[in-house]
């Protein structure tokens, strides 16, 4: 299944979080972001020792790496990093993040990224996730995050919201704090000039 065919996916329920205007220039202008450091080093720098320990703490029975996962009734599609599913038939999807975590906790975006997961892996499994993990690799923190159904209300709200502004084409302009901005792989389509205004401003 394919964009064409409505879907999008659990990264764009992440970028949507972080940022309304991520999806409507990947999706309504098609411009894709340019492969940054931190995604290269998120394509290279993890397997499963990476998340040994937490392997062991949720005592898996099967490890399940990047399995597809879609959702007719939602529209949406993913591939968590892993899912574990435990001795006692517990299913957890686990992403790992060449990131830091806010402060300990885990960030509004992933938050819904996993939560998203948590929706495929309910529907394609029969089965209902409680719980997720991120694991932060800059500083090397994994953090649980509990799934509730008042969170999974919410992603589907989302979700909702996100296929709408698709459809509608509407451009939801700039929402977001600048700061957020500067570190976003599509400000030079979105704010041409940011850095540049900025350095004026500092000179001032
Ligand atoms: S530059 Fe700012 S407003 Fe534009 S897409 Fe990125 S975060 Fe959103």
């Amino acid at each position: 299944m394919t964009d064409e065919e409505g879907y999008i996916t659990a990264v764009e329920v992440k970028r949507y979080a972080y940022c309304p205007r991520i999806v409507f220039i990947t999706h309504v202008l098609h411009y894709e972001e340019p492969m940054s450091e931190a995604m290269e080093a998120g394509l290279e720098h993890h397997d499963e020792s990476t998340i040994a320990p937490l392997i062991a703490r949720l005592k898996a029975s099967r490890i399940l790496r990047s399995v597809e996962l879609w959702s007719g009734e939602l529209g949406i599609a993913g591939k968590p990093d892993y899912l574990i599913v435990t001795r006692m038939g517990e299913y957890v999807p686990v992403e790992v993040k060449w990131a830091v975590s806010e402060n300990g906790r885990i960030r509004w975006d992933h938050k819904l990224q996993l939560s998203a997961y948590a929706l495929l892996v309910d529907e394609n499994f029969r089965t209902t996730v409680k719980r997720g993990y991120v694991y932060y690799l800059r500083d090397k923190r994994v953090v649980e995050l509990k799934v509730d159904d008042s969170l999974k209300k919410m992603t589907r709200k989302v979700i909702e919201s996100i296929h709408r502004m698709i459809l509608e084409e509407r451009d939801p302009g700039v929402t977001v704090r600048q700061a957020r901005c500067l570190s976003c792989g599509y400000k030079a389509y979105c704010r041409p000039g940011l850095n540049e205004r900025r350095g004026v401003s500092r000179s001032i």
